[in-house]
């Protein structure tokens, strides 16, 4: 259906007092710091422009919308030199474009709370009669209220009296400058908008100025301000007050201190874009460079959409070389899930994204050279249309109603965009894929496109030879990625020793009643860590508080537990679960941080090796030889866990005839089962003897 354009027009001429007509908008601050006498009113209506129907809330304005677009004519003389349209508006979620006389001269200002946004208007944009002011929607999809409209016959340094602010970050220890990203909020931290920043050595959003650290400068309207700096997870979060005042510069030096030592390990963001290449979210390549720096991010994987992105030449061009080693790969961008390739080659044709099938896929990706092949957010875009969804995984057994392999050597399990509103939701997923025998490894990552959610602030860590971030080896680092050697992280950092000596992705020849667990959390001052629970075969077995350090001290701390030997093979995973942070520098999608470990493997029946509960669960069987009914003893003694690879086993043999009623009456006794069967079950095999 094609939307009937309306416009409607409103002749207005006179001067009006603006302060006047402010009174009677919802007591926001909406005024320029000086009120502004001479402003013209274009527009005193509070204009509800969309498609739809008013929110809920919105009492100044008609409950219909007035039409998809604003059009206001008025009389003017040409301007000389450069004037401002101060625009009240409220809800602007969408691109809308502002445009005079046929010519954009600005996208709206997005912001949800009423407020006045200014535009610059510039010089000779102004005819001399009549003019034609036109706000627009570019999607035709979004409801905003606008207006009042005014015209201010000044430029935007004057209407909003901007002043020059320096800005410096340094660390702490060195006094060296260091890449750092600023938060600027008011005195209620919420973020203020930033003007007239360098380009090229600062990428700039609402409150945010992303710099490398030696001396920069934006401006600010006049006022009182709160300014932070920031560098990833690693770092403090210094605080300084300034006051904006025009004549009078306001200098901020800032000195950041690492507060979390993570040596011997890398921070990898695997999962990063930019709008150059991804074509939605708003971080150029330049910006990217200039964030990844600033969030001490170590190990930078590309992963534009269907796109093999080098950083490497912008790295060069913006000077960064020294801060982080670049990788060039791709989020394979599928039908059946988005599907992250590293390392890759950026001359290369990207892999195939058309194929509706998981190893199809994942052979072209690897056909490319990819070593490490990731499945991204499983549970995206929501639970019943993510891609572990689509082919039925079974959430307690890790089979596939659809029998697919599962050809990943990792699944993100704390992606910073797309987090699960319970933080262990995703690890359930993954340790039943563990269970039933797939190798795959935990992965962290952040997923940006944008400049002001923080790169790397979901990221793993790789065990490293070098702590110097450009010199990491890529393919020793995706080796050692492979084996399960890292860690993940949102907010803290982890880390586990197991009878002293064994680490993420080790054996463990166990001897004893107990095995000693050693887990390190450690995080900085502005994050609370809170518990410490422990996994064997995804069954939670201990769990205590992290004793963090004082109030805004950095955490850093042992944790251990004496965890009871379990009969049979295992894997033992760590997870730290702390508050969300809503901080406008580093504020994270749901309420929590995390840090998991990835699992440890206890050889508990002493023949060298592990085995995962499906071999474990086939073994059992198998001793139990041909009787049925001395199968279905084995199963009802096993745990839990293993009794559920058990009934998955006989299942796919097909040849139990009275399966589902034997596996109920087990059900009864063994919630695990339960759950096993009211999800997705693959088919019964049917035999050959069967079918005769
Ligand atoms: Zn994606
Ligand atoms: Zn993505």
């Amino acid at each position: 259906m094609k939307t009937k354009l309306i416009s409607y027009s409103r002749q207005i001429g006179r001067p009006y007092p603006w302060l006047a007509l402010l009174g009677c908008v919802l007591c926001v601050p909406i005024l320029p710091a000086q009120p502004d006498p001479n402003a013209r009113v274009l527009s005193a209506h509070h204009h509800h422009v969309g498609i739809a129907e008013a929110k809920e809330d919105w009492s100044e304005t008609t409950a219909m919308p007035e039409g998809p677009r604003l059009e206001l004519k008025f009389t003017a003389a040409p301007n000389t030199g450069e004037v401002v349209l101060g625009v009240r508006q409220r809800d602007v979620s969408d691109a809308w474009a502002l445009r005079l006389n046929g010519k954009q001269i600005a996208t709206l200002k997005r912001h949800r709370d009423p407020k006045v946004s200014y535009y610059a208007v510039p010089a000779g944009a102004l005819r001399d009669g009549e003019n034609t002011l036109v706000i627009e929607s570019k999607t035709g999809k979004d409801n905003i209220v606008v207006g009042p409209v005014a015209l201010h016959q000044r430029p935007l340094r004057e209407v909003l009296e901007l002043s020059l602010v320096t800005l410096n970050v340094s660390d702490a220890r060195s006094g060296r400058p260091v890449p750092a990203r600023i938060t600027i909020t008011d005195l209620q931290d919420e973020p203020v908008e930033i003007f007239n920043a360098i380009k090229n050595e600062t990428a700039v959003r609402l409150g945010v100025v992303y710099t490398v650290g030696t001396e920069t400068w934006v401006e600010l309207p006049r006022g009182e301000y709160n300014v932070y700096a920031t560098r990833g997870m690693e770092w403090s979060r210094p605080q300084v007050k300034i006051s904006a005042r025009p004549g009078a510069a306001a200098n901020v030096a800032l000195r950041i201190e690492r507060e979390v030592d993570t040596r011997g390990f890398i921070a990898a963001d695997t999962h990063i874009h930019t709008l150059t290449f991804s074509g939605h979210g708003d971080s150029n390549l330049e910006e990217r460079m200039l964030t990844l720096a600033g969030e001490g991010v170590e190990l930078a994987v590309a992963t534009d959409h269907n796109h093999n992105t080098d950083y490497a030449p912008y790295q060069e061009k913006m000077g960064l070389t020294e801060y982080f080693t670049p990788v060039v790969g791709n989020e394979v961008t599928t039908a059946v899930g988005h599907i992250n390739a590293f390392p890759l080659d950026a001359k290369e044709t990207p892999p195939n994204h058309k194929l509706n099938d998981w190893v199809q896929i994942v052979d072209g990706i690897r056909a490319k050279g990819a070593k490490v092949v990731i499945l991204n957010h499983p549970r995206w875009p929501s639970l019943p249309r993510s891609p572990l969804t689509q082919f039925g995984l079974n959430r307690a057994s890790g089979d596939f109603r659809s029998e697919v392999p599962f050809p990943f050597d990792g699944m993100e399990l704390a992606n910073a965009l797309t987090p699960q509103p319970d933080p262990l939701f995703l690890f359930q997923d993954w340790f039943a894929l563990l269970n039933r025998g797939h190798k795959v490894a935990a992965v962290g990552s952040s997923d940006s496109h944008t400049v002001g959610q923080p790169v790397g602030q979901g990221r793993t860590y790789i065990p490293s030879l070098t702590d110097d971030p450009a010199k990491i080896d890529v393919d020793n680092a995706c080796d050692r990625f492979l084996r399960g050697e890292a860690s993940i992280s949102l907010g803290i950092f982890a880390d586990v020793l197991v009878d002293g000596r064994y680490k993420m992705g080790h054996t463990v020849p166990v001897q004893g009643d107990f095995v000693k667990v050693r887990l390190r959390v450690a995080a900085p001052s502005w994050i609370t860590p809170r518990r410490a629970l422990v996994f064997l075969n995804g069954r939670q077995v201990a769990e205590k508080p992290v004793l963090a350090g004082a109030p805004r001290r950095p955490t850093n701390v042992l944790s251990d537990f004496a965890i009871k030997t379990p009969q049979h093979d295992a894997h033992l995973v760590c997870v730290v679960l702390g508050d969300g942070a809503s901080h406008p520098s580093w504020r994270t999608a749901e309420r929590f941080t995390l840090a998991a470990t990835n699992p440890v493997f206890l050889d508990a029946d002493g023949d060298g090796q592990y085995r995962s509960p499906r071999e474990t669960a086939r073994q059992l069987l198998d001793r139990a030889g041909g009787p049925v009914d001395r199968q279905w003893q084995a199963v009802n003694e096993a745990d839990d866990v293993i009794a559920v690879q058990m009934l998955s086993l006989l299942r796919g043999q097909g040849t139990i005839p009275d399966w589902e009623t034997r596996a109920r009456e087990l059900a009864a006794k063994k919630p695990l089962l339960s759950d096993y069967l009211a999800m997705p079950l693959p088919p019964i095999k049917v035999t050959a003897e069967q079918l005769r």
